[in-house]
């Protein structure tokens, strides 16, 4: 008797610290430079060309010739130019689809600086000890990197557990490898853990509707350390730099290269930065995989970031008010990077069998979830919620609040995308609602809205504190008023 057991392909990405010596560094940011030129003349020569002549066999035939005329193009890999190109055509093809904007020029201290070697048989990789792999790097020779997982290489290597390829990049620390792994692997059973709902806030992280909050409480944030990610020392020597980089910029006159000791004084704030990030992200990969072992349903909002973090400055006509506040805010939902811990937060549990669910936003941090009203005032402060209406006066913590709302909005079936599992599918900017929902939104029709609002009303003599309350229709959260003024915005 044969046990059935289900497979599945997995793709993922590992990176790793690259030993290198100043010799190979320096081979290392020719290739980078010569990549990015590549993608400047493919940009400009894309743009410039008739439409009817644009082609990808035209397009490598340029870039063939380029390789071979000129000395500090040839530097770059042949394989490393092809991937330029199909990462320039990839980018043409996003914005086409509404996905992104147009590719543009790529400047040379913005940019990222990195190298594709497209082909996983090119690297030839080995563990040489514990801790330390060895790889061949193309035009630079065998380089040793720091091994921190068990990588699919040797015997351990067939069809389908295999590394693909790998991409260079650099960063403040030095040059990276980050593999394409593939493996193949069985696929999860179904999670059986609880439903949480999770907000994410400022004063508390992620607010978990069980009341289970994530902290960073080492790494908290105070008037005075406005960068919640680094001691009091490191943001006293990152205010320093700044403001020494501030003064040394000033002195430049218009059109003057960046001395030496700018670009110094630039790296070492960066280098300070990448440790700040470096310790948030360490603490959002430990705080998401606790959730995916223990959580079989997680649900969040579908927040929009990038309008939240708006500036209030306003016009020169009408200027804003509370610019300075709003900018403290600003900066520290940005140093939260919420987007990130939700995409983090999507792959693990989709690896542990368990799903993700978004819901909409509007709402859930005025509404009180005890008694399901909105009353004006109830919202304390940024971090209390008293409820203002008589008969209840519910009070918590605004984001524990929140959170219990966005679990009850998917146990009220108004979750939006079922997002664990399709992430990789990423939809157009522009897609009309109804399209949106052929695609697979789920959200309730009138009349089943209707039928499920009559069927829960029914019920609530009998249980307790479901959705609409014994109250007020307009300010229950599955009235159809508010439910069909939701817009969706991808
Ligand atoms: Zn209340």
């Amino acid at each position: 008797m044969s046990t059935e057991c289900a497979w599945e392909k997995r793709q993922f990405g590992h990176r790793a610290r690259l030993a290198l010596t100043p010799a190979q560094v320096q081979l290392m940011d020719d290739q980078a430079h010569a990549a990015r030129t590549m993608w400047n003349c493919l940009h400009d020569w894309w743009t410039m060309l008739p439409k009817e002549r644009r082609s990808l066999a035209a397009a490598d035939v340029a870039i063939r010739q380029a390789r071979r005329e000129v000395d500090w193009l040839g530097v770059l890999p042949a394989q490393a130019a092809q991937a330029v190109l199909k990462t320039y055509f990839q980018a043409w093809r996003n914005c086409w689809e509404g996905r992104a904007d147009a590719p543009n020029f790529k400047a040379r201290f913005r940019s990222v600086m990195s190298v594709d070697v497209p082909q996983g048989r090119d690297l030839n990789i080995t563990r040489v000890h514990r801790r330390w792999g060895m790889v061949t790097i193309p035009k630079v020779g065998r380089v040793r990197f720091r091994w921190t997982k068990d990588l699919p290489v040797g015997k351990r290597a067939n069809a389908d557990n295999r590394i693909t390829g790998a991409r260079l990049v650099k960063d403040s620390l030095g040059w990276h490898i980050a593999f394409r792994v593939q493996t193949r692997e069985s696929k999860p059973v179904p999670h059986t853990g609880p439903e949480v709902g999770i907000d994410a806030g400022v004063t508390v992280p992620l607010a978990l509707s069980d009341g289970n909050h994530q902290m960073h409480e080492r790494w908290k944030s105070t008037k005075e350390k406005p960068n919640t990610w680094l001691t009091e020392k490191e943001q006293a020597k990152l205010l320093c730099l700044e403001q020494r980089a501030a003064q040394r910029k000033q002195h430049r006159k218009p059109g003057e290269r960046t001395s030496n000791r700018l670009r110094t004084t630039y790296d070492q704030i960066a280098g300070l930065r990448a440790r700040a990030k470096r310790r948030h992200l360490d603490w959002q990969h430990q705080t998401t995989t606790g959730l995916a072992w223990q959580y079989g349903t997680v649900v969040v909002e579908a927040l929009q970031v990038t309008n939240m973090v708006r500036s209030a400055r306003g016009t020169v006509d009408e200027p804003g008010k509370n610019v300075a506040q709003k900018r403290g805010l600003n900066r520290s939902i940005s140093q939260e990077a919420w987007g990130r811990t939700v995409d983090i937060l999507t792959y693990k549990l989709a690896q542990r069998g368990a799903t993700l669910h978004k819901v909409p936003a509007p709402g859930t941090s005025q509404r009180c979830s005890e008694c399901g009203l909105t009353t004006p005032g109830s919202r304390e402060s940024q971090a209390l919620f008293v409820c203002r209406n008589t008969g209840c006066g519910w009070s918590g913590n605004a984001d524990h609040n929140a959170a219990r709302n966005i679990l009850h909005l998917y146990r009220m079936g108004h979750a939006l995308i079922p997002a664990a599992g399709r992430a990789v599918v990423r939809r157009a900017k522009r897609v009309k609602p109804t399209a949106a929902r052929q695609v697979g939104i789920s959200r309730p029709q009138p009349e089943e809205h209707f039928n499920e609002v009559m069927r829960h009303r029914s019920a609530s003599a009998r249980r307790w504190r479901r959705c609409c309350w014994p109250t007020r229709r307009r300010s229950c959260c599955c009235s159809t008023s508010r439910a069909t003024t939701w817009t969706w915005r991808a």
